[in-house]
């Protein structure tokens, strides 16, 4: 049994390092990993150097250490983000490095921390690393986000004590495809599917979306010219496939910044700079958020949207079907690397450049002129549900179904 589950976690470690970054014959792979999970950390370093790897630089964080700094630290600390740990990211970006982070927090732990504080300190991290974000988000190196229990998250999870670690592993290994017998083949076949839909939407080229269900959500997005969908597997631009998430179920595009009408309900809790922002509704015109919002974390949702320009506009719109094996688990992860994987959702803040084509050659200006949104933050929100609706309209507004009662009809 204990044999079988280390086995599982050495293939997990494995499929990170050879389908997450693909990780190329002496590349340097900078892994961010929390101390709860240096064990995993171990075993991904491992299999990178077994593929090949020069050198494995590992960014350990605490977030026990984060929260003290939080609860005592000057509040000068958090408007500034040091040089030096901008340095350290930009310095391996630029070499060709890839990078894999383990996502992994207790989503209640900042529950309590003065909301001016999360402020600054996201407003100053999210500034300085804007250029190394930027490698990432065009794909100028690889990159993947995946996650490893810790016993705060399990808890909030499961609330099955002790149980809850070993349930959470169940769940995450279950959701990227491990246990099953052939994961890199499972995945494989997973990237096809995902391939066929988006292929067809980008045959279609949408004028915009329209989305409806019962909790509320009846709303239009455009889509811009020579917009494209995307899913699974990523390319980098000197050519290497990579998957950015494990697990990833989504296919995505980006909307037209200036297209976006009617009222959107969130259908799961979102965590957000360590609190719950819970049941909230936001209210589109010309494509900006007008009005807002929530019965649970309404400060976190102001702090959201009005601490960045561009915050109040869409980057994102991402078709998940109900019936992904993430959504049927029925757990809420509190954790977006899950939860976004589990729902249909969109994203406030900043678009992905690949999501145009010739996209990443494009300056910023470029970019917003063609209708794709600029900001320092990218947020993800769930917004599907059993019987939502999505309706594609082509130039002439003749309508194609896309999702019926949750799922692809296409
Ligand atoms: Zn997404
Ligand atoms: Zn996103």
């Amino acid at each position: 049994m204990e044999n079988n589950f280390n086995e599982k976690l050495r293939e997990y470690a494995r499929l990170t390092v050879r389908l997450g970054v693909n990780l190329q014959k002496g590349q340097e792979l900078v892994l961010s990993c929390p101390v709860e999970c240096a064990y995993f950390g171990r075993m991904i370093a491992e299999e990178a150097y077994i593929a090949g790897a020069k050198e494995v630089i590992t960014i350990w964080n605490d977030e026990l250490m984060t929260k003290l700094k939080y609860d005592f630290a000057d509040s000068e600390v958090f408007k500034e983000f040091p040089n030096w740990a901008v340095e350290q990211r930009l310095m391996y970006a630029r070499r060709g490095a890839c990078f894999v982070s383990i996502a992994a927090s207790d989503p209640d732990l900042l529950r309590d921390v003065d909301p001016a504080r999360l402020r600054d300190a996201s407003i100053a991290s999210n500034t300085a690393l804007k250029e190394f974000y930027d490698y990432t988000m065009s794909n100028q190196c690889a990159w993947t986000v995946i996650s490893v229990p810790t016993e705060r998250w399990a808890k909030k999870v499961f609330d099955k004590g002790d149980d809850s670690v070993s349930l959470l592993w169940d769940a995450i290994l279950k959701s990227v495809r491990v246990g099953g017998g052939n994961a890199e083949k499972a995945w494989d076949e997973h990237v096809e599917t995902l391939k066929r839909r988006y292929e067809f939407l980008n045959d279609k080229q949408f004028s915009y979306l329209h989305f409806k269900n019962s909790l509320g959500t009846d709303f239009k997005v455009g889509l811009p010219k020579n917009h494209i969908w995307a899913g699974g597997s990523d390319v980098t631009q000197s050519g290497i496939p990579f998957i950015a998430n494990m697990p990833t179920e989504e296919i995505f595009t980006a909307p037209d910044r200036n297209f976006a009408e009617g009222r959107v309900v969130s259908s799961m809790p979102l965590s957000y700079q360590g609190t719950l922002i819970e049941n909230f509704v936001l209210d589109f015109k010309n494509g900006e958020v007008v009005n807002y919002s929530a019965e649970k974390g309404y400060d976190s949702l102001k702090n959201m949207l009005e601490s960045f320009d561009g915050a109040k506009r869409l980057g994102e719109v991402a078709l998940v079907q109900y019936d992904s094996p993430i959504s049927r688990m029925g757990i809420i992860f509190f954790n977006t690397l899950f939860d976004e994987n589990a729902s249909c959702h969109l994203a406030l803040g900043k678009a992905y450049p690949a999501s145009i084509e010739n996209g990443t050659n494009m300056s910023e200006e470029e970019l917003e002129r063609h209708g794709l949104n600029n900001s320092l933050t990218h947020v993800d929100f769930m917004i599907g549900t059993p019987d939502l609706e999505i309706t594609g309209y082509d130039e002439k507004d003749n309508p194609t179904p896309i999702f019926r009662n949750g799922n692809f009809v296409i």
